[in-house]
């Protein structure tokens, strides 16, 4: 049994794994930045190191720092969180030869599916159904002209290092197409300080679904079900839930079929841990592999909801040694859940980030409602980290259920101080298609040009 772990990240992460640990009887190390002194996350550990200045480059993305702070504490484990290091393969790598357990997949397995074009090829030679488009990483221009016409228009252009929804241009025609291929190129340099991308087809109106898996260390690997989390804006969720409403209602036998299409694909990664392969459906039932995310995610707590499985739980235990306690057919999926991203951000400002003091603050509670967040009245949301304020997840007997708790709790949330996404996630789930289960991953584009509309109509 580990002793002590450390957490080598910040925000409602920090603290959701600090509360897996403390159930656990693990002691806590906490790490933050001069900007987090007063983060919940450092008040809930058992000890908390200082690793730098507020950005990230200087205290969360320090490799040497967080592994001296792990000598210092003599932790037994590091759990890395989303985002930060958490899929770099190099600190799982030094954590490892520093005899300190990563609490996440193996380095080989990351090393695999290190960017989103090896993780193509490995789907690829998995005989997994991907996006047709280019092998690797487009030298230039002529090539990538000659790929997108070879898939036909429209497509889009992806940093093979991207996430959190960055560095992709979608290309209606060969003009659009080198414009897009040199500004997804530069911005992929700037954002994760890699300029290779690849191009795929694309996929129109589609759901992202995607299968949450975990693996042990003798090669067992299951899938906890999917999550929809086509509510997006700017390629960013904004809403879950599971299930998800087309695979339920429209390609119930997709459930099993794209389920096991991820595993094959973390059985050829020889992959560990919990992790997530992401997928588009489209209306006609075809699906297409997108990418691994190798790491817990967001929105991981409504698998749990409706699996009844502690998952950051689950990895502590896997990251020990422990094997898989549950076979496939163990999995039985009970209810719906929904999860509302709720940031400080202005929706009636093009989202434009809020940082700043949260003056009053009331959560919602009651039956079916679950809050997961590091804020409190009187904190400081910094300007420097994710805007998020937390995660409010509602479970109910069936989706109707799960969306009724949600637009309560959505109307019982109450911060004053900063702006926030609440408003606009109420008009999500009072939309009659969102209600009815019919969206696809342009739902809030056309919710915003709706609305933009109406505005522009009330003014004249
Ligand atoms: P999820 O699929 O778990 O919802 P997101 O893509 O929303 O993941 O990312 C989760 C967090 O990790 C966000 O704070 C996001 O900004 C960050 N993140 C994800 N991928 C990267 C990346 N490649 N580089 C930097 N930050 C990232
Ligand atoms: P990230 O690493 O930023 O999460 P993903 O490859 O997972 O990038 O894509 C994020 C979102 O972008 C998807 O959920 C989808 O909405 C959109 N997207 C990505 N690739 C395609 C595609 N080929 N066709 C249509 N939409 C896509
Ligand atoms: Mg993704």
């Amino acid at each position: 049994m580990f002793e002590k772990v450390l957490v080598a990240n910040r925000g409602e992460i920090a603290v959701r794994v600090i509360r897996a640990c403390k159930e656990l009887n693990i002691r806590t190390v906490a790490v933050y930045s001069e900007a987090d002194v007063n983060s919940m996350h450092v008040q809930m550990a058992d000890e908390a190191i200082c690793i730098g200045k507020a950005a990230s480059a200087e205290s969360y993305l320090r490799i040497d720092r967080i592994i001296s702070a792990a000598e210092i504490a003599d932790v037994d484990a590091i759990h890395p969180g989303y985002g930060f290091l958490s899929e770099n393969a190099h600190f799982a790598q030094v954590c490892e030869s520093c005899n300190i357990r990563f609490i996440g997949p193996n380095s080989r397995a990351m090393n695999t599916l290190e960017n989103k074009a090896t993780s193509r090829a490995l789907a690829k030679k998995a005989g997994v159904p991907l996006p047709p488009g280019s092998d690797g990483v487009v030298e230039n221009e002529q090539d990538a002209i000659a790929v997108s016409k070879k898939i036909g228009y429209p497509v889009i252009i992806k940093a093979v290092a991207g996430g959190g929804g960055r560095g992709m241009r979608v290309a209606h025609n060969d003009v659009s197409l080198v414009k897009g291929y040199h500004t997804a190129r530069a911005e992929a340099d700037k954002a994760f300080g890699n300029s290779g991308v690849y191009i795929e087809k694309y996929i129109e109106n589609p759901h992202h679904v995607e299968f949450q898996i975990l693996g042990d260390h003798k090669g067992h690997i299951i899938h906890l079900g999917e999550r929809d989390c086509s509510i997006q804006r700017r390629n960013q969720k904004v809403v879950e839930e599971t299930p998800s409403p087309l695979i339920e209602h429209k390609f119930k036998k997709l459930r099993d079929k794209i389920g096991k299409a991820a595993v094959k694909i973390a059985e050829a990664a020889n992959y560990t841990n919990a992790g997530t392969v992401e997928f588009l459906v489209d209306s006609h039932g075809n699906f297409y592999f997108l990418e691994v995310n190798k790491r817990i995610q967001v929105e991981h707590p409504i698998t749990e909801e409706v699996t009844g499985i502690d998952l950051v739980r689950y990895q502590i235990m896997l990251a020990m040694g422990e094997p898989l306690r549950h076979s496939q057919s163990d999995i039985q999926f009970k209810g719906h859940a929904i999860e509302c991203r709720i940031n400080a951000e202005d929706p009636f400002d093009d989202f434009r980030p809020s940082p700043g003091r949260i003056e009053m603050y009331y959560q919602p509670g009651g039956r079916g409602v679950r809050v997961d967040t590091h804020v409190y009245a009187g904190y400081t949301i910094p300007p420097t980290y994710d805007s998020m304020i937390g995660k409010l997840v509602t479970y109910g007997k069936d989706r109707r259920e799960a969306m009724d708790k949600m637009s309560r709790a959505l109307s019982e949330y109450m911060i004053t101080g900063v702006k926030t996404t609440i408003t606009f996630q109420q008009a999500i789930l009072q939309d009659p298609n969102f209600r009815r289960g019919v969206y696809s991953t342009n739902f809030v584009e056309q919710l915003l040009s709706g609305a933009r509309r109406e505005l522009i109509e009330e003014k004249a």
